[in-house]
């Protein structure tokens, strides 16, 4: 901020971002008596996720009835697993029943945020000027800005580009040759949607997925009715849901061993569909079940046995013209490429943004791996508090879960806060280390650390700093409270005294 900067307004609480994580935590704050708070969004509209990825089959992996907050149950989920139009619209429609409206701020996008020491408050270079707030929640999304690969010739493509978090729904894919990047879990649920208008369908895989069944079907209108009427049968199905998902974390994380089962029926799963002997030894992954997320889908494999679609068991390597050249040398040549390759996680944009009391930014302090305490808080970084931070991701279960355990520590580090007097509560170097230490500890056994994969989990380091190795259960104990212990108390300098 320069000088002459005028601050637009400050707040008692700044929220980046309104995805799943925003809305929450607007919500909580709200539930909490805290009416002074700001949620700026560098978009148009809420969402997150969920407004950003409208490709063709866009949809949860989770049941909606377990990918939804808990205090919002929605008993009109037309399927088990909705698409991105509902979940848009039931966030939506969370903004509006809540009475978040009066409090979002869109299309500001958070260019810088620096923690002023004299003033102990946090201070926000937008792209519609300056906000000072006391505690800045930073819910930017895990998997909010896509990540393109730096291609040889790809500025040079003469035809369509674009990322599937990005979809140009302008540009007419009917007859077209498309080339689709990446095997991850939006490749897999875009590739069958796009099969059958395509001319030609070019599928670069780098590493083929283990999938599963995907156990989706109409939500019949009895079902509905039954949940409207009777919210404790809805309550009973979630919590179904939610058992079974817990009672899988062990074999993640303990015993990969007993994910053998699963990988002997997702194997299975590949030669149901998969009738050509070369093709189906490509789609066989080399790794165990469950080190990359493990997909859903009864329709990617029969998509990839069609005439039209050539599975290059390789990745790209340069485009040359309007030819797209694997790193095994095979070439194709294209009208479209779609990008389905995820997005920057470990190296999440908004760390080079966030400048802490050393005047170090996030980015720099985690340039050897990202570390918070309890996931939430990082030393040095006072009255920030991150949704979905480091090792809060799940490999199996729903975000949402995770969210709202963040969303109670939230709400307990606001209450402790003021309940201390201090201007700001910082973690200390020594309660951040031991929390890594031991989530480390407990990730050494896990099979995304063992399995014999490279997924996104893994930084630049191999260091899984993006999953939680344990139950959601354990996560909500985790961060149910703030123990001050694990925090100094950060008091506003004494201003100087006037001389008159
Ligand atoms: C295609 C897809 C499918 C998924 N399916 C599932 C699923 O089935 N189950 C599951 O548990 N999880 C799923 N996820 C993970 C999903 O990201 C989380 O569940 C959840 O939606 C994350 O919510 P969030 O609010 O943290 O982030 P987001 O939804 O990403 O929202 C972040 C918001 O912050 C805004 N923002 C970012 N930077 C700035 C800035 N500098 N200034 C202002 N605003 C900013 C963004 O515009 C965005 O609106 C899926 C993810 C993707 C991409």
């Amino acid at each position: 901020m320069s000088g002459t900067d005028t601050v637009v307004q400050h707040v008692r609480v700044v929220v980046v971002g309104s995805g799943f994580g925003g809305l929450g935590a607007a919500v909580r704050l709200r539930q909490e008596g805290v009416t002074d708070f700001l949620v700026l969004e560098r978009a148009g509209s809420v969402g997150g996720t969920w407004r950003d990825n409208s490709y063709p089959g866009c949809a949860c992996d989770v049941p909606s009835h377990l990918y939804s907050f808990s205090f919002a149950p929605n008993p009109d989920w037309p399927r088990t697993f909705s698409g991105q139009p509902e979940i848009r619209a039931y966030l939506e429609r969370i903004a509006d029943r809540f009475q978040l409206r009066p409090h979002l701020r869109f299309d500001h996008e958070v260019q810088g945020a620096r923690w002023d020491a004299a003033a102990s408050r946090w201070e926000l270079s937008t792209s519609q000027g300056v906000y000072t707030a006391d505690v800045m929640v930073a819910a930017c999304g895990p998997l909010s800005d896509p990540s393109v690969p730096d291609l040889p010739g790809l500025a040079d493509f003469p035809g369509k580009v674009f990322h599937s978090a990005r979809w140009d729904h302008d540009y007419d894919l009917t007859g077209k040759r498309v080339a689709v990047v990446g095997t991850g879990a939006s490749a897999i649920q875009i590739v069958p949607m796009i099969q059958p208008k395509v001319e030609r369908l070019v599928l670069l895989q780098r590493t083929p997925p283990w999938i599963m069944p995907r156990m989706d079907r109409d939500i019949t209108s009895a079902e509905r009715r039954l949940y409207r009427r009777v919210p404790a049968a809805q309550r009973a199905l979630r919590a179904a849901l939610w058992s079974i998902r817990e009672s899988q974390v062990g074999a993640f994380v303990k015993r990969p061993g007993m994910l053998k089962a699963a990988q002997a029926l997702a194997k299975r799963n590949i030669d149901k569909h998969i009738k050509d002997p070369a093709l189906r030894a490509r789609l066989t992954p080399d790794y165990s079940f469950g080190c990359k997320r493990v997909l859903l889908s009864n329709t990617y494999y029969p998509a990839l046995a069609q005439p039209n679609v050539d599975l290059v068991a390789s990745g790209l390597k340069e485009v040359r013209g309007s030819t797209v050249v694997a790193a095994d040398g095979t070439e194709h040549e294209v009208d479209a490429i779609i990008f389905g390759t995820g997005f920057h996680v470990t190296d999440m944009p908004i760390g080079s943004r966030i400048t802490g009391a050393a005047g170090r930014t996030l980015g720099e302090e985690w340039k050897d791996g990202m570390a918070a305490l309890r996931g939430s808080t990082v030393s040095g970084f006072p009255n920030l508090l991150f949704v979905i931070g480091p090792n809060t991701g799940l490999g199996n279960s729903s975000m949402v879960l995770m969210i709202e355990s963040q969303l109670n520590y939230l709400a307990d580090y606001l209450r402790r806060l003021d309940a201390s007097g201090a201007a700001a509560l910082d973690a200390t170097p020594e309660a951040q280390r031991r929390w890594n230490a031991e989530v480390q500890r407990r990730m050494a056994r896990t099979v995304w650390n063992n399995g014999g994969c490279r997924s996104w989990y893994l930084d630049g380091n191999g260091n899984n700093t993006v999953l939680w190795p344990g139950t959601t259960a354990h996560f909500r104990r985790e961060t149910r409270s703030v123990d001050l212990a694990e925090y100094d108390l950060v008091q506003t300098p004494a201003t100087a005294p006037v001389t008159v």
